[in-house]
């Protein structure tokens, strides 16, 4: 798929592959992502933010109340911060980064619904 074809504005938008939180391109990398920066440590790390999140993502759900939302409760994203989140994220983080957070009792789980 040629990026020229998506507009400026969407082009920016990217989804955590983690957790698929949607921001855009800066502020993944000026903030890093909310929920999972202790681990994947995309905060000034633009390469860190290619490889954990993804430009090519589907349907967005706004999470405001978290804790009695059926949509988060649905996404399994009950405990995560308020923001819009993506039901599909195609893509995966890079496996040495699986591994590492593996080891510290962190499980991945593909946010890629097209991948059964
Ligand atoms: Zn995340």
């Amino acid at each position: 798929m040629s990026l020229e074809s998506i507009p400026q504005d969407l082009k920016s938008l990217r989804a955590c592959l983690y957790c698929s939180l949607i921001k855009s391109f800066d502020h993944f990398e000026f903030d890093g992502c909310e929920n999972c920066d202790e681990f994947l440590r995309m905060k000034n790390n633009r390469d860190r933010v290619y490889e954990c999140t993804s430009s090519n993502f589907d349907g967005m759900i706004a999470l405001m109340s978290p804790e009695d939302s059926w949509a988060a409760k649905w996404q399994r994203i009950n405990r995560l911060n308020k923001g819009i989140y993506a039901i599909s994220v195609a893509g995966r983080l890079p496996a040495n980064l699986v591994r590492e957070m593996k080891s510290r009792g962190i499980t991945y789980r593909t946010r890629d619904v097209s991948q059964r």
